[in-house]
């Protein structure tokens, strides 16, 4: 498969973008391997995060600096755009040295100002767009604000909702696509919604994903693997990337609405 080729397979549709790719970038045989199944599918953005964030400090970090070669390698292959979560004026660095599409800012920093400034300023010199996810505990105004801390210097900011705390355990979190609707309307940014973190089962990303389209969203955010099941982060979520290209597929029946 070449860039060529790909390009044919690709429907670019700029109202609607699907991001996909692992959780968490694990080896290049993990990170290729999901880059071409993705690409195929009609994917244009492929992720895998670099640097974890983690409850537990004894966990597992992730790959860190060693992927983003993973990263530039999948690229090259396939040509699919990539992007990962930076954390720190250094991790910035780094992913914009290896040529990344977009840089995300993950829910745990997404309030975190000096972080937001940064990535504000560095971004903006290469016209790199920023993915703002919402934080877990964010009201809309925390979140437009956040997001207006990046605009200062970069206005290509994307905004993600990504689920809040619930009450009700039988998710990872509660998908709140009222106020991510608000937040389209009242910023007039794209939003795109990561329904992985939100459900965190696998039984709902389908269904979810379905409603996202219908409900006038600019894209999705979506964890797949090639062996979710073995994933060193967020097993549960992640689908494998046959069902993957099995969403993509039913997405195609809901016409885009934006
Ligand atoms: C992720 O996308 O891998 C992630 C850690 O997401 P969030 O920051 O939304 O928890
Ligand atoms: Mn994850």
């Amino acid at each position: 498969m070449n860039i060529e080729t790909l390009g044919e397979i690709h429907e670019i549709d700029h109202n609607w973008t699907v991001i996909a790719g692992p959780c968490a970038a694990e080896s290049e045989e993990q990170i290729v391997q999901s880059s071409r199944m993705v690409a195929k599918s009609g994917a244009q953005v492929l992720r895998a995060g670099l640097w974890k964030p983690r409850t537990d400090p004894d966990s597992w970090q992730g790959a860190g600096e060693k992927a983003l070669e993973w990263m530039k390698e999948a690229k090259r292959q396939t040509g699919i755009a990539i992007t990962t979560e930076a954390n720190s004026t250094s991790t910035i660095e780094a992913t914009l040295k290896a040529e990344f599409d977009i840089l995300w800012v993950g829910s745990r920093n997404s309030t975190y100002f000096p972080l937001l400034d940064e990535i504000g300023k560095q971004t903006s010199e290469k016209q790199v767009p920023v993915i703002l996810k919402r934080g877990m505990g964010s009201e809309l105004d925390e979140w437009l604000g956040a997001a207006d801390y990046i605009r200062r210097h970069n206005p290509n900011v994307i905004l993600c909702e990504r689920g809040i705390k619930g009450f009700n355990k039988c998710t990872r979190n509660t998908l709140d696509l009222q106020t991510a609707k608000l937040a389209q309307i009242e910023s007039g940014l794209p939003v795109i919604i990561d329904v992985s973190h939100a459900a965190g089962r696998r039984d709902l990303i389908l269904p979810m994903a379905l409603a996202v389209k219908a409900a006038g969203f600019n894209g999705l955010m979506i964890e797949t693997h090639p062996k979710p099941d073995l994933a060193m982060t967020d097993s549960k979520q992640q689908i494998s990337l046959e069902n993957f290209e099995n969403l993509m597929d039913k997405l195609k029946t809901i016409p885009n609405q934006i």
